[in-house]
């Protein structure tokens, strides 16, 4: 029985901006029947992408031929001790939810929860905390089924040099199958969210890196407001949830959506619309108790698109200083906050942490509205202050650029080629940033 369908709708990302048509669309229920089809696709020298929950920005999962979805692959296999067998497809939010239920949580999240495992994994996801890895630094243990269709489980003891590349791989080495993650007995966080002058955040930054397990904050352009927020282990009872300071009823809320449709109807609005966000979040104050598998994330009701790099974490204060500079200099018509979170350093080769601590700066656009110029003119101060791009959002690196980024480079690329030797796992962009 053939694992693939023909497959004539479009499939389009989370930002609406990557939009194409694979020949063929899989969702294989076990992973036999994924290792039959990667053997299908390899039979005929075909193309396999495998596409997690789409909310990358750029065409990392987009292929001519054959995409491949895991969300039949999903769920908790088990438990043992604090390691949980998850399969790959699953998606973050039911994951929290099924962990908390077994007195388990993730030692960190991003800003949202709508990831499938392997998809935040693959591109380096994090979370903010400066003694806090990425989600792929969670990870002890991975089935990966190669291009020869054959399963192979890696880990820092088996198969290393594998585990080492393909914890953030970008779906270049095969298909990811299955992880396994180190857990915390579940936990609750206190969430407080303060306004601050933006010279004040970043003189305390380094403070309020160290005295909080996370800590990160958004700087309003265009305005020296700064929205922070600090979050840290309490045994206090969860509190209701609600909306109540006026950045939450603003920024996470519908009416983010009718200033965003304004900025974009007339865009010599936007600077003007950020002060205003800053004006009314001026005093904004807030506590708020949750487990864990609720602290982390927001909702995100307006479409935007991102990029990101990952600073030094020296070097993060002046380029933000640049960055603001640059922005009220040229006026940028853009009314989207600049988040700025920490993520301490690893191991893992392609990761944009790799053995260095840094802070991760993103600058967003609404949909619809020019962010070339912008992200460019932010790219340059990044890249000044020896950044490396987040690998699922956007940015305008190719092989050479990134090569010179990580030492381990050369290592990553002979493993690729060893486990893909005809490419089968690559695309358009990947053969941008690795070659054939
Ligand atoms: C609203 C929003 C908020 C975000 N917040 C954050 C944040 O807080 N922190 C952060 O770091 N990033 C954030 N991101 C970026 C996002 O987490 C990453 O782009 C992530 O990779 C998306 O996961 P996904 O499941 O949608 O994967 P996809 O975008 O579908 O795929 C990502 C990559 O993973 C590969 N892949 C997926 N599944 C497998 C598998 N089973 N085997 C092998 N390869 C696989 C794909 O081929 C692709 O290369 C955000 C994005 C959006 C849209």
């Amino acid at each position: 029985m053939s694992t693939t369908n023909p497959h004539t709708k479009p499939w389009r990302n989370w930002s609406g901006a990557v939009r194409f048509t694979p020949r063929n669309f899989a969702k294989p229920h076990s992973i036999p029947q994924l290792q039959s089809l990667v053997r299908e696709v390899g039979a005929r020298n075909g193309q396999l992408r495998v596409v997690g929950s789409g909310h990358s920005f750029t065409p990392l999962v987009q292929t001519p031929d054959t995409l491949v979805s895991l969300e039949n692959l999903s769920g908790i296999e088990s438990v043992d001790g604090h390691i949980g067998h998850i399969y790959a497809g699953t998606s973050l939010k039911p994951l929290g939810i099924e962990l908390a239920r077994r007195g388990f949580g993730m030692t960190n999240l991003g800003d949202i929860n709508k990831q499938a495992l392997a998809g935040a994994v693959s591109t380096g996801t994090h979370g903010t905390g400066a003694s806090l890895g990425s989600i792929s630094t969670q990870i002890r243990g991975m089935d990966l089924v190669l291009a020869s269709g054959e399963a192979i489980h890696c880990s820092a003891t088996e198969n290393a040099e594998i585990f080492d590349a393909a914890r953030v791989c970008v779906g270049a080495l095969g298909v990811i199958a299955k992880l396994d993650i180190e857990l915390q007995p579940a936990y609750r966080l206190k969430l407080i969210k303060r306004a601050m002058d933006l010279d004040d955040c970043l003189a305390q930054a380094p403070d309020l890196a160290r005295l909080y397990r996370h800590f990160e904050f958004y700087w309003i352009p265009h305005t020296r407001r700064t929205l922070v927020k600090l979050m840290d282990w309490t045994a206090e009872p969860e509190s209701a949830r609600g909306m109540t300071t006026a950045a939450e009823l603003l920024i996470e809320n519908g009416a983010f959506g009718v200033a965003s449709r304004l900025a974009r109807m007339n865009p010599d609005w936007a600077p003007g619309i950020a002060r205003f966000i800053g004006n009314v979040t001026k005093s904004d104050e807030s506590t708020m108790v949750a487990d864990c598998h609720r602290a982390f994330s927001t909702t995100r009701l307006v479409r935007f698109q991102e990029m990101e790099y990952e600073l030094p974490v020296e070097r993060g204060p002046d380029a933000l200083r640049e960055l603001a500079e640059h922005i009220q200099r040229k006026q940028v018509r853009v009314h989207f906050p600049v988040e700025y979170r920490y993520v301490a350093a690893d191991d893992i080769w392609l990761s944009p942490f790799y053995q260095r601590d840094a802070v991760a700066i993103s600058v967003h656009q609404y949909v619809g509205m020019a962010h070339q110029e912008y992200f460019a003119a932010a790219e340059a101060i990044f890249r000044n202050h020896g950044g490396r791009p987040h690998w699922g959002k956007m940015h305008n690196l190719a092989e050479r650029e990134l090569s010179e980024l990580y030492p381990r480079w050369n290592d990553f690329q002979r493993v690729r080629k060893q486990l893909d030797p005809k490419g089968m796992f690559s695309n358009a962009l990947l053969r941008r940033w690795f070659g054939d």
